[in-house]
């Protein structure tokens, strides 16, 4: 009897101790599942309980990846949703130039563009403004360097800001696109993207001006009667005659295969997400066949489905895939609208050990599961 009431009087006390400390029981996973946190509502308050959800003190200088959207794109995420992690934070906004002309090709037209789009309250870093840095890479299918910019390395973690949309060769983009093309250099665009030196277009337009020999660091381009010619030989793929010449000559040479091209992605995202300390934010809204690098993308084909975060890419990933996929009542939101599943990417970083594809969907708001099917209700 005395035992019996001793085992009530503990169950009591800690029964006492969970209501007045507020806490929820801790969520349990499998050790091949990952958490993923959920919320409904994209509120910038939702996206701050996202990130402080994840418990990762991220320490020292923070990079916040983000997209700035191109000029003219009208689907790009409306940048006040991260005010409150910012004020939070005190991250730096980061981005790379591109590999084709526009402003964002740039670093003062990509930064002035940026602030142009409301990415005004926090600092710019745009990580390739000065140079290139060339990581070496082991074991990997199809590189052995990856190349992003010099400033990545100033950073000691990153928070990887992901609009999930549709891309035309990925299928769909969300964090692994947002690190492999988000965080490349021009030249490490190219590589993914295509052989790794350009080609020439129309190159019996060449005026001559000689702006391209100028540019090239390795001394690879010779002007003929005929225009431009890259000596493939000496050619480093940095990409630099592409955004030199005013008559836009040099452009990617011939692209990579469907399969290649995702294989590719994720080789450059496992490289960079290895370096430095990562946690990743995807946003389900504007939800596009095309991606924000579109100066006119076309318009949202589904629905606001909500935001999601963990510090598993390979998770966070895949249920984003399923959400959408259930949201649109089919098997594969973006091979129905592009033709090509990003489902790919997923599959080839669960691969090459990058995360769990198993996750468990925690509403970020009251701290309990959530399944799939209610979250898209
Ligand atoms: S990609 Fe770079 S190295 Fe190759 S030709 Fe162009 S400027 Fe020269
Ligand atoms: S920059 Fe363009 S126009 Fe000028 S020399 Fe080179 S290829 Fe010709």
């Amino acid at each position: 009897m005395k035992k019996r009431f001793s085992l009530l009087a503990v169950a009591l006390t800690a029964l006492l101790l969970c209501i007045s400390c507020n806490s929820k029981p801790k969520i349990q996973v499998a050790d091949d599942e990952s958490i993923v946190y959920f919320c409904k509502d994209i509120t910038p308050e939702n996206i701050l309980k996202l990130y402080e959800a994840l418990g990762v003190k991220q320490e020292g200088k923070i990079g916040l990846k983000v997209h700035f959207g191109e000029e003219g794109n009208q689907n790009f995420l409306n940048p006040e949703l991260l005010r409150p992690l910012v004020e939070k934070v005190h991250p730096t906004f980061v981005e790379t130039n591109v590999l084709y002309v526009s402003k964002r090709r740039f670093t003062d037209s990509h930064i002035a563009l940026a602030k142009e789009h409301g990415f005004t309250f926090a600092p710019i870093d745009i990580l390739d403004a000065e140079d290139e840095l060339v990581y070496p890479a082991e074991g990997l299918k199809h590189f052995d360097k990856i190349k992003t910019g010099s400033h990545f390395a100033n950073y000691d973690a990153y928070i990887i800001y992901s609009h999930f949309k549709g891309h035309g060769s990925a299928g769909f983009g969300g964090a692994i696109k947002n690190i492999a093309m988000g965080l490349a250099s021009p030249g490490g665009k190219m590589a993914q993207h295509a052989e790794a030196f350009p080609s020439c277009r129309n190159a019996n337009s060449c005026v001559g001006c000689n702006r391209c020999v100028q540019q090239c660091p390795a001394g690879a381009i010779t002007i003929t009667d005929e225009g431009p010619v890259i000596d493939t030989s000496k050619c480093i793929g940095c990409a630099k005659c592409i955004a030199e010449c005013p008559l836009k000559i040099f452009t990617p040479g011939k692209g990579a295969d469907e399969e290649v091209f995702l294989e590719r992605l994720v080789e450059y995202a496992k490289v960079l997400s290895e370096k430095k300390p990562m946690v990743y934010i995807n946003v389900m809204d504007n939800i596009s066949k095309s991606c924000d690098c579109s100066g006119k993308a076309p318009a949202p084909f589904m629905e606001k489905v909500g935001a999601v975060a963990s510090t598993d890419i390979v998770a966070i990933e895949m249920a984003c895939h399923q959400l959408t996929a259930l949201k649109q009542k089919t098997e594969d939101a973006f091979k129905d609208v592009n033709g090509i599943s990003g489902l790919g990417q997923v599959e080839y970083a669960y691969k090459l050990g990058m995360g769990n594809k198993k996750f468990v969907l925690v509403d970020v708001v009251t701290g309990e599961r959530i399944s799939l099917e209610d979250a898209v209700k």
